[in-house]
């Protein structure tokens, strides 16, 4: 009965939608909030990156959606990496 789902996913015809865009698809990413310990998932535009010059002025940052506390962790390279394939805006603090 799950035969079709294994293979039958690709090539659906809303990868036409998304010509001209990158492979833009809904990603969430797992988030907590240090403040009030909720757990959830944001979707990329709730999240900034920043990217300073070192790894030590790398991070990115979110709006708790439970409590609206500001919340920025640092980002290392594997989270940069997921977070820009994720689409996440991503801001440059130094001038490249
Ligand atoms: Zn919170």
């Amino acid at each position: 009965m799950s035969e079709t789902t294994a293979s039958g996913v690709r090539g659906i015809s809303a990868a036409s939608a998304f010509a001209g865009m990158r492979n833009v698809a809904p990603v969430r990413f797992r988030a907590g909030c240090p403040d009030c310990r909720g757990a959830f998932e944001l979707a990329a535009s709730a999240l900034r990156l920043a990217i300073g010059a070192s790894s030590r002025t790398t991070f990115y940052s979110f709006t708790c959606p439970d409590c609206g506390a500001a919340v920025r962790k640092p980002a290392g390279e594997r989270i940069v990496e997921l977070l820009t394939g994720g689409g996440v805006r991503t801001l440059r603090l130094h001038a490249p």
